[in-house]
């Protein structure tokens, strides 16, 4: 059972629980990314696991036609035990979605891997799967100009990572300017859709604006528990996604939630007070 003071933040630890919430969220007009979580998997059993888990849940998926995707960290499904294992359990899920694949990105050693497996699929599906780039990352604008030629959305996040100063910006004014530019860039250059994946007013404000400006098609992403006034707000005019974690690993999740905005535990006691 997951106590009060972390749910605000998680779906639930079942997958019936956070299609249930799914359910609830579309009836509202906004859609539902679902993640399990779980990674950096040693084993390969484990990976296998939860590789497994999101097939059955693609299904459930398409079986109660949910307005819904999913979204997969690549250490979850096998990569740091070999890229093979990653590539294997990745195209399993692909092959059996009907559903838009998400695949999250991690830190930099990470980078270059999930964007070669992304390519890979997004090709080959024309357009079915995603992929996350981070603004503190020096590379991002290379590696936007590859992206802009391919098939698929991109989510554009600030980066949850802790990277070191010769690759990445560590300043956060710094990466709110790049985050700026970026999605001028996307805006301008991408035709397969764009993800606002940030919980910022200023960012989506300057999205819309962009959006005005070039029509491109764009979605908005936030978290489970974050803003969720402004998710229903923003849904009567754009589209709009909510990113569900979900699963019994929810713990190491929340302590995350907390360490990086500390609001976030007092806006979760305040919501355990007013039940
Ligand atoms: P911040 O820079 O943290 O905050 C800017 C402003 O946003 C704040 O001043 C405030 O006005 C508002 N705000 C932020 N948080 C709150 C809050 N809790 N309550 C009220 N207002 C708030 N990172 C990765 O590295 N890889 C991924 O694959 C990845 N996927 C993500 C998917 C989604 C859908 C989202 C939303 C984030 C993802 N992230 C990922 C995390 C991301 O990199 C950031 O660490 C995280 O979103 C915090 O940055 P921010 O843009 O939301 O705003």
């Amino acid at each position: 059972m997951i106590p009060p003071i972390a749910n605000n933040f998680v779906a639930g630890e079942t997958p019936e629980e956070a299609l249930d919430h799914v359910s609830a969220l579309n009836d509202r007009g906004v859609k539902g990314i679902l993640n399990l979580l779980g990674e950096h998997y040693e084993k390969r059993e484990n990976a296998d696991a939860d590789a497994d888990a999101y097939v059955d849940l693609v299904n459930e998926i398409g079986a109660r036609d949910l307005d819904a995707c999913i979204s997969i960290k690549p250490s979850q499904i096998g990569l740091e035990i070999s890229d093979a294992a990653f590539a294997e359990n990745l195209a399993r899920i692909v092959d059996a979605a009907d559903c838009f694949v998400w695949i999250d990105m991690e830190d930099h050693p990470t980078t270059d891997v999930t964007l070669d497996n992304f390519e890979r699929h997004a090709t080959a599906t024309d357009g079915n799967v995603g992929v996350c780039v981070q603004a503190n990352l020096k590379r991002t604008g290379d590696d936007l100009e590859r992206l802009a030629a391919l098939p698929g959305k991109v989510r554009l996040v600030k980066g949850a990572y802790d990277e070191p100063a010769n690759i990445a910006y560590r300043e956060k004014s710094k990466v709110d300017e790049v985050y700026k530019q970026y999605l001028s860039f996307m805006f301008e250059e991408f035709d397969d859709g764009i993800a606002v994946g940030s919980h910022d007013p200023e960012m989506i404000e300057y999205a819309t604006e962009l959006h005005d400006e070039h029509g491109t098609p764009f979605e908005i992403q936030m978290l489970t528990g974050v803003r969720e006034d402004a998710q229903f707000e923003l849904a009567a005019d754009y589209e709009v996604y909510q990113y569900i974690p979900y699963g019994n690993k929810w713990f190491s999740y929340f302590y995350r939630r907390v360490r990086e905005r500390k609001e976030n535990l007092l806006f979760a006691l305040r919501a355990v007070v007013g039940r």
